[in-house]
This record gives structure tokens, C-alpha cells and sequence, in this order.
């Protein structure tokens, strides 16, 4: 009947109102997030495979919303691609990294830790590829950091540098030429790995954390894993493996003959003081 039918509507109606108005309202808080600095970094360890020293560090974006509390970079960072404000996100994550890593390399400030030719990850989105001024302005912050193009490597995952090939390689060139050490990230889940490890400058493979979380269980896995890492350093490139949760699986990779492990066994992704002190204790 027309009264519960009616109900229906309003509520359906007011549904969608509510989700709508968390949708934009997540836009609008995003934009002010940014505008305000609220988004902070983590650092996660990424250390030798072979002598298990710190060789570097990834930053990851964190969110912190007032009243909806911890959200995911996985559904931020695709809100900010969509609405143009990556760019602006990815800006702030070097103004806080590139002064971090300054502060690691002044040895009176951390002492007790090997920081010297520490590498610095940060993942970049596909649409900033096109943003030559953003790396330009990543340069100027280099510079007043005191940090070298080639103590950063540029995460990119590989569906982003496949996206347009020509365009990338265009790029990508460019960058490797201004020093910059160059990443793929997420590697063996796209379509075209292959072809985009062999044409573009990339300097390391990051082998995806799905394989090396089934690495123990699965054959499939390994002989993927086996694969990447004979294809990158046939070309040369620097191995890394993200995702190393066990022992099992650290040795494992070891084994194979990747060069870099990342992942919960090794360290969490960590606030900038926890991470000096991570760095000093798995030092002695
Ligand atoms: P990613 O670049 O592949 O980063 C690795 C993700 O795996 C991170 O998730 C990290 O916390 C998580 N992780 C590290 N070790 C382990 C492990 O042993 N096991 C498991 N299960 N996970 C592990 P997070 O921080 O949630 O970031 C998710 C994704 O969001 C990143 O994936 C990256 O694509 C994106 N992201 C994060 N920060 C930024 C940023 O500043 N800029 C851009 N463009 N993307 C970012
Ligand atoms: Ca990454
Ligand atoms: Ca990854
Ligand atoms: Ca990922």
C-alpha cells in the first residue's frame, strides 16, 4: 500500500542522503586534512636480506580522522587521486620524510645507528607521473634538506607506469637522469610486468606481498618469486621483497637471492621517534 511504500522511500531516501553526505563529507574533510597537516607519516625498515642491516625506510601516509578515527590509505589515497589532491598529499609526505632523513643522517642527533646512505621510499601515484613540477618542487626540497636525488627512490606500481608506456618511459628517464632511483611496486600482479621491467629505468623490483606471504605454502608462488628475481638481476636491478611476516619466509627469500626484505617480521611502520629507537636497538 501507499503509506509503507511510502516509508520505504523515506527511508531509502534518507540512505542514500546519509551515504552521499559521507561521501562528500570525506572529500571536504580529505581537502582539510591536507590543508590542516593532518595526514602524518610512518616509516617502515626495510633491511639487507644477506646482513640484515637497515639499508633504508618506506613512508606511508596515516589519516587519523577526528570522528571516524584510523582510515586506510588504501581508501584515501584512491579519494585524493580522484579529486586532484595527490599532488598536494604527495608534496607533504616529502616536506615531513626529507627532514626526517636529514635529521638521521646528522650523526649528534641519532648516534648509535648506521644512517649514513640510508635510501628514502616514497610511493608516487600514476597521475602525478604528469606533474613535472612536482618533481621539480621535490627537488627544491631535496636541496634544503640537504638530501641527494639518489638517496630517493620513487615507488610506482606497475599497472601506473604501464598506463601510458611512451609517456612513462619519457619520464621515468627523465627522472633517472635527475638522479632519482626509481621502484616497482607490487610487482607480478599486473599484466604487463614483463615488458615494463625490461623497457623502463627502474633501478629495484618490489615483489609483491601476496607471493611472499604464500611463499611457504604455495609452489606457484615461489616460482614466480624465482622468476622476478632472475628477470631484475639480469637487467641489474636491485631485488626487494615486501610482506616478510616469518622467519620462514625471510630465509627463504634470502635463499632465492633477493636482496632487500621488508615487512612485519622485520618492523612495523612506525612513528619517527619509535622508528630511531627501532633503528638503535636492532643495531646492537
Ligand atoms: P604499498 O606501497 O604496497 O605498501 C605496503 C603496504 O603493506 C603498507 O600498507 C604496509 O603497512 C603493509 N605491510 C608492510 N609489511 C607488511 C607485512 O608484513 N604484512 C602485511 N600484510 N602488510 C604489510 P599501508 O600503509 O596500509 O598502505 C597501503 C597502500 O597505500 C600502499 O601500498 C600504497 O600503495 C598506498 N600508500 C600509502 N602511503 C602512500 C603515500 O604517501 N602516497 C601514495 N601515493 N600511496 C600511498
Ligand atoms: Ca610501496
Ligand atoms: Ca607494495
Ligand atoms: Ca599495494
Amino acid at each position: 500500500n501507499a503509506e509503507s511504500n511510502n516509508t520505504a522511500d523515506n527511508t531509502f531516501g534518507r540512505q542514500l542522503r546519509a551515504e552521499n553526505q559521507i561521501n562528500t563529507l570525506t572529500v571536504t574533510e580529505l581537502e582539510q586534512a591536507i590543508d590542516a597537516r593532518d595526514i602524518y607519516l610512518v616509516y617502515q625498515p626495510k633491511v639487507s636480506c644477506i646482513s640484515g642491516a637497515l639499508t633504508g625506510f618506506e613512508a606511508l601516509a596515516r589519516w587519523h580522522h577526528p570522528e571516524k578515527g584510523f582510515i586506510s590509505p588504501e581508501k584515501f589515497i584512491p579519494l585524493a587521486e580522484q579529486h586532484n589532491l595527490i599532488d598536494r598529499l604527495t608534496l607533504q609526505v616529502f616536506e615531513q620524510a626529507l627532514p626526517f632523513l636529514n635529521q638521521l643522517q646528522d650523526a649528534d642527533t641519532v648516534q648509535g645507528i648506521q644512517s649514513r646512505g640510508l635510501l628514502l621510499s616514497v610511493n608516487i601515484s600514476a597521475a602525478s607521473l604528469k606533474n613535472l613540477y612536482l618533481f621539480k618542487q621535490i627537488e627544491l626540497l631535496c636541496k634544503s634538506n640537504n638530501v641527494k636525488p639518489d638517496q630517493l627512490i620513487l615507488e610506482l606500481t606497475e599497472t601506473a607506469a604501464m598506463d601510458d608506456p611512451v609517456m612513462s618511459l619519457d619520464i621515468l628517464t627523465r627522472l633517472r637522469l635527475r638522479g632519482f632511483r626509481l621502484s616497482i611496486d607490487d610487482f607480478g600482479t599486473g599484466f604487463s610486468s614483463m615488458l615494463a621491467l625490461v623497457r623502463m629505468p627502474f633501478s629495484e623490483v618490489k615483489v609483491d606481498k601476496t607471493f611472499v606471504m604464500t611463499s611457504g605454502d604455495s609452489r606457484e608462488s615461489r616460482l614466480v618469486i624465482k622468476a622476478i628475481i632472475e628477470l631484475a638481476h639480469s637487467l641489474n636491478m636491485q631485488v626487494a621483497a615486501e610482506g616478510i611476516e616469518d622467519n620462514e619466509a625471510l630465509e627463504l627469500l634470502r635463499n632465492m637471492g633477493c636482496d632487500q626484505a621488508q615487512g612485519y617480521f622485520i618492523g612495523r611502520p612506525m612513528l619517527a621517534d619509535a622508528f630511531i629507537e627501532w633503528s638503535k636497538q636492532s643495531s646492537e
